[in-house]
C-alpha cells in the first residue's frame, strides 16, 4: 500500500509518501514547509495569511514528496488529508488540493483526524500493538486516550484550558523570545535553575488525568513583573530561571498526570500499557526523560516518534491513511472538512469514589 499523506491544518505545509509492505510502514518522503516567518510578524499564527500560504505551496510540496519517493501518481493506491480539526482555511485548502487529484487520477481520497494522525505516530516508527495509552500533547490539544485501533480511541482525560504548546508560545511571547516558543523555551531553560521561581501545579490533589496550563500563565506574568521590578529589566539569568521552572511544572503535571491515566486505564483494559507520546510538545526533552523514568518505574516501555515527527508533517497522515485504507474507509469527492473533530466524546471512567 503506497499513500500520498497532505497535511495543511495549522502552519506547516507538507506531504510525504509512506509505503507499507508486509505490515512494516516506510516513509518513503515527508516535505515540511513551515511558515513560522510569515507569522513572526503577528505574534501567532494568523489563520488567512495561513490560508492562502497552503493554497500557494501545496503543489510544489506534493511535488516534492513524490519525486524524493521516486513515486509517481499512478503508483499510488490512494490519497489521504487532514479534513480537521485545524484552522478551517488551511484545512480546505488542503482537501481542495487532495480532491483535484482525485478527480484527475481517480484515486480515493481519505479524510483523515489531524489528531488521529499524531496519535497513531509511534506505530510509524517502533512495533507497536495496539491497545497503549499516549499522551497527545501539541499546539492545540491535551489528552491521554486508550488508542485501541485507527478508529478506536477512549479519551481518559486531558486539559480543561489551554494546551502546553500553547502555553511554551505564550511564555515565550511573555519573555521576548522567538516563535514557535517550546524550541526556544527549552533552550533557554537549559541554564536555568527551576527551582528559583516557583509555579503551580495544578489539579493534582484530583484523582483524575485532567489538567490545567492557564494558571501557569498568570504565574510567569507576576513572576517576570516582580524581577523586572526587582533589577529594572529582565536578566539573562531571570529568563532562564523562569523557563526552567515553566518547564518543570509542566513536566510534574504531565508525568504525574501519566501516572493517573495508567490507573484509568487499567480500569478498562487489564495489562500496564506501553506509553507512547506524540504531538508538537513531545519534542521536549525533560519532558521525555520524565515520561521514560516513570516507564521505567512501571516496568513498562515508552516509546516517543523522532522529533520531526512529533510536530505537524504528513507522514503521520499518510500512514493513519493507510491504516484507514486498510480497514476499507474511503471517502470521495463529498469528503467534508470538519474544524472541530473529537476523537472521542466518552467521558473518562470513574475511579472508585471520584476522589
Ligand atoms: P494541534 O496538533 O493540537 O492541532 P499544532 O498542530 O499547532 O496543534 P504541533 O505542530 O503538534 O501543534 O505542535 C506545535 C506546538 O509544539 C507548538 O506550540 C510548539 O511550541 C510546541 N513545541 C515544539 N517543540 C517543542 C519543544 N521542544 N518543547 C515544548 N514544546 C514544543
Ligand atoms: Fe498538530
Amino acid at each position: 500500500t503506497t499513500i500520498l499523506g497532505i497535511e495543511s491544518s495549522c502552519d506547516d505545509t507538507a506531504a510525504a509518501v509512506v509505503r507499507m509492505t508486509d505490515d512494516v510502514p516506510m516513509i518513503l518522503s515527508s516535505v515540511v514547509e513551515s511558515q513560522t516567518e510569515l507569522h513572526a510578524l503577528y505574534g501567532g499564527v494568523v489563520p488567512e495569511i495561513a490560508a492562502r500560504a497552503h493554497a500557494e505551496k501545496l503543489d510544489h510540496c506534493i511535488e516534492h514528496a513524490l519525486d524524493q519517493a521516486s513515486v509517481g501518481l499512478r503508483d499510488l493506491d490512494a490519497i489521504a488529508v487532514t479534513a480537521g480539526p485545524g484552522l478551517i482555511g488551511g484545512v480546505l485548502s488542503g482537501v481542495m488540493c487532495a480532491k483535484g487529484l482525485s478527480a484527475a487520477t481517480n484515486l480515493p481520497i481519505i479524510g483523515v483526524n489531524h489528531l488521529a494522525g499524531h496519535a497513531l505516530t509511534p506505530r510509524l516508527t517502533d512495533q507497536l500493538a495496539y491497545p497503549y495509552l499516549m499522551l497527545l500533547v501539541s499546539g492545540g490539544h491535551c489528552q491521554f486516550l486508550i488508542v485501541r485501533g485507527a478508529l478506536d480511541f477512549t479519551r481518559l482525560g486531558g486539559t480543561i484550558d489551554d494546551a502546553p504548546g500553547e502555553a511554551f508560545d505564550k511564555t515565550a511571547r511573555l519573555l521576548g523570545l522567538p516563535q514557535p516558543g517550546g524550541p526556544s523555551v527549552e533552550r533557554t531553560a537549559v541554564d536555568g535553575d527551576p527551582s528559583r521561581f516557583s509555579f503551580p501545579r495544578p489539579l493534582l490533589d484530583r484523582d483524575d488525568c485532567d489538567m490545567s496550563f492557564s494558571g501557569l500563565k498568570t504565574a510567569l506574568l507576576r513572576a517576570r513583573d516582580a524581577a523586572v521590578a526587582d533589577k529594572g529589566g529582565l536578566t539573562t539569568d531571570d529568563r532562564a530561571n523562569l523557563c526552567a521552572g515553566f518547564q518543570a511544572a509542566v513536566t510534574d503535571v504531565l508525568i504525574e498526570k501519566t501516572r493517573r491515566a495508567i490507573r484509568l486505564y487499567l480500569a478498562e483494559c487489564p495489562a500496564i500499557p506501553a506509553i507512547a507520546v506524540a504531538g508538537g510538545v513531545a519534542a521536549n526533552q525533560t519532558i521525555r526523560v520524565g515520561l521514560q523514568n516513570l516507564a521505567d518505574q512501571m516496568q513498562t516501555s515508552f516509546l516517543a516518534p523522532p522529533l520531526a515527527l512529533c510536530t505537524d508533517n504528513a507522514a503521520m497522515i499518510a500512514y493513519a491513511g493507510i491504516e484507514l485504507f486498510r480497514a476499507g474507509q474511503t471517502d470521495d469527492l463529498t469528503l467534508s472538512v470538519r474544524p472541530r473533530w473529537p476523537l472521542d466524546h466518552k467521558s473518562a471512567p470513574m475511579l472508585g469514589s471520584g476522589k
